[in-house]
């Protein structure tokens, strides 16, 4: 099994921050385009299991990295935000 670690970092810190980021909807769909969005835009650190994953969150991510993380989730957010893409909006 290969899994992108970062998808799990992004998917930490967007449960942690959603409430903070104000957003138009919060849909599962918005998140999820949020998500993807913002994975797209992050190196990716592939580990072959999750165990793994949080290893990396815990040893390999400083303070100042984890920073620019959550501003590349903010700026996702917003785009995501100010054009919704999900049934509530159509
Ligand atoms: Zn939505």
């Amino acid at each position: 099994m290969v899994i992108n670690a970062m998808e799990q970092i992004m998917k930490d810190l967007l449960d942690e921050y959603k409430g903070r980021l104000q957003l138009n909807c919060t849909c599962s769909t918005c998140l999820d385009d949020i998500l993807a969005l913002s994975l797209n835009k992050t190196t990716p650190r592939y580990v072959t299991n999750i165990e793994k994953a949080m290893y990396i969150k815990a040893e390999f991510i400083d303070k100042q990295e984890m920073t620019s993380l959550l501003v590349k989730l903010a700026e996702c957010a917003k785009i995501v935000s100010d054009h919704p893409m999900c049934d509530n909006y159509q």
